[in-house]
């Protein structure tokens, strides 16, 4: 449509608006399926009988399950590096380094991170029943979920001379210091595990990453605890969805509005034309050598031929006044509410 636009506000608005209801959306339904998949999942205590159900199960495999058990290390446990009389299976050493950074929009300093150095070690482990009997857990890294016990936290601050004050707020950045932290997976601990269960030809029982793109979970909650975070997360994204979807649909909303508008102009403009049109053609054309004194203002070439309401000024012709870019007198710039034919006796 001729002279309507989508401003570059409008059009960031709507698409950041699409594209967000878009991603939570998409994000919804994987967090649904997920709560569906923990809620159809079947728990099992881990004991002798686990082992005749797989033996009878085709290919000796559980696709997704829940167990719960206590953690065990296979060989010998990792030590913690800050308590002697910590022993663990999994454990993830962090050096965080703390900075306030100038924020220029918000006149305010915010806090930022950055991870300086990361290590996980782990050993195998497996988790213990009631009898006794083990269910051997492979890669846990890649399990969600685990939040560890943490071992060890220290925050080492950062002492300042005066040069190094006037420093910071020059280059609008203050070091604030360094966290320091260890988290384990401490033996004894009890561990829920949602994956899949296979019983090895060697008659070990295995824990694993689901091979039918379920997510593997291993955490220190309980069953109940980790679903109800799940669904937690579910109704977030739900919630995100809407109101970005309410947002894009308010954007449009606001768009077919202001087309409205436009149109409303166009049909007013048009349908002043056609008067003016029909007027005129009741009033005798003009003598031709009165062209040049009476020519009109803009294009000095057609007579002026229509008067400007409500100022008053005859100043211009039809097709100049048709052509102004703003309905606006040219002569003393008063807004024109309405346009007559001039009458020459
Ligand atoms: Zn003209
Ligand atoms: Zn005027």
């Amino acid at each position: 449509m001729d002279g309507f636009s989508v401003t570059i506000t409008e059009a960031v608005c709507l698409g950041t608006s699409i594209a967000l209801s878009g991603i939570c959306y998409y994000l919804y339904r994987k967090s649904r399926a997920t709560v569906d998949k923990l809620d159809e999942a079947p728990h099992f205590n881990i004991d002798k009988k686990l082992k005749d159900i797989l033996k009878v199960t085709p290919g000796a495999c559980l696709q997704y399950a829940v167990i719960e058990g206590a953690v065990k290390p296979v060989g010998k446990p990792l030590t913690s590096l800050f308590q002697k009389e910590a022993v663990g299976v999994l454990q993830r050493y962090m050096l965080k380094e703390h900075r306030l950074v100038w924020n220029r929009l918000s006149s305010t300093w915010t806090d930022s991170e950055l991870v300086l150095h990361q290590r996980v070690n782990t050993v195998p482990f497996v988790l213990v029943g009631a009898d006794e009997t083990t269910i051997k857990v492979l890669s846990p890294l890649q399990a969600s979920g685990l939040n560890m016990e943490i071992t060890h936290e220290k925050f080492h601050q950062v002492n300042y001379g005066l040069g190094d004050i006037i420093g910071q707020y020059l280059s609008g950045e203050k070091l604030k210091g360094q966290l320091e932290t260890e988290e384990m997976l401490k033996v004894g601990t009890t561990l829920t595990g949602i994956g899949e269960l296979i019983l090895d030809t060697d008659g070990t029982l295995n824990l694993r990453p689901p091979s039918n793109n379920a997510q593997y979970f291993l955490s220190i909650t309980d069953f109940d605890t980790l679903r109800q975070e799940q669904e937690n997360m579910n109704l977030w994204w739900k919630a995100l969805a809407i109101a970005s979807a309410l947002a894009g649909a308010l954007v449009l909303l606001w768009l077919s509005q202001r087309f409205y508008q436009h149109l409303k102009v166009r049909w007013e403009r048009e349908e002043m034309r056609r008067e003016f049109e029909r007027l005129r053609a009741e009033v005798p054309a003009e003598p031709e050598e009165n062209y040049i004194e009476n020519a009109c203002v803009i294009c000095l070439s057609r007579p002026r031929d229509c008067v400007l309401l409500d100022c008053g000024h005859v100043c211009c012709c039809h097709s100049c006044y048709t052509a102004l870019p703003q309905r606006r007198c040219p002569i003393c710039r008063q807004n024109i509410s309405r346009v007559m034919p001039v009458y020459h006796a």
